[in-house]
């Protein structure tokens, strides 16, 4: 199917409050031009090297998201345009942006990225860990950054019980730290083989790359 149908049944099946980040990593500019002209304005890469070689070529009033892992060395790259980092995992990163957006004059938001599935991975905090950075006055000290969330991915199988305990869990927890902390709003949860499970259990934002584009080559 062509870009711009996929964007029109998207935009019909996705509720007001569930903000769709087009997924562009493999895709070139003249596809993703295709789907701003359809209409998107939110897209995300995950790696900082394509998110520069593209953003150039892109109309200035795309909100990019750094989706994927962030290494620090990287930080400084980004932190001129992108609009929210979903991938951050320690205090070290968030100082490392706050210090960089403070050079440009920026407030960058982040989300914390989250552990929720049963798979090895070397990328994400656990609840806990979440818990005790954002409550953690070194955090509240960075002027430049702004936790407004949290992203998590669930596991990759056809279990859909397992994947919706999994979103569950994560919800529940963005609702309780929300009663906490006022700057909560954004829970990035769902891909293309999830996203409707995602949003049945909470999701605001689903970062959708195949449902958008096709399948990557
Ligand atoms: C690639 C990617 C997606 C989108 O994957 P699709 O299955 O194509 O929707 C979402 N989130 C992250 C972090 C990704 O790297």
């Amino acid at each position: 199917m062509a870009i711009k149908e996929n964007i029109e049944k998207l935009k019909s099946d996705l509720p007001p409050q569930v903000t769709l980040v087009a997924v562009t990593k493999t895709h070139t500019v003249e596809r993703i031009q295709e789907a701003y002209d359809a209409g998107l304005r939110v897209f995300g890469e995950n790696r900082v090297q394509e998110l520069l070689e593209k953003q150039p070529f892109l109309p200035k009033d795309v909100e990019w998201h750094l989706i994927g892992h962030l290494q620090t060395n990287k930080v400084k790259y980004i932190v001129p345009f992108v609009k929210l980092i979903h991938s951050v995992d320690s205090l070290k990163l968030l100082q490392e942006i706050d210090k960089h957006a403070a050079r440009n004059g920026r407030v960058i938001d982040c989300l914390l990225q989250i552990y929720i599935a049963k798979e090895e991975t070397k990328f994400g905090l656990d609840l806990k860990e979440a818990e005790e950075l954002l409550s953690s006055d070194k955090l509240t000290a960075l002027k430049n950054v702004q936790v407004v969330g949290f992203m998590g991915m669930a596991t990759n199988t056809a279990n859909e019980t397992q994947v919706r305990s999994e979103f569950k869990s994560l919800n529940e927890f963005f609702t309780n730290q929300k009663s906490k902390f006022n700057n909560l709003r954004s829970l990035s949860m769902g891909m293309t083989s999830d996203y409707k499970i995602a949003m049945e259990e909470g999701s605001t934002m689903v970062r959708l790359g195949s449902a958008v584009f096709g399948e990557r080559r």
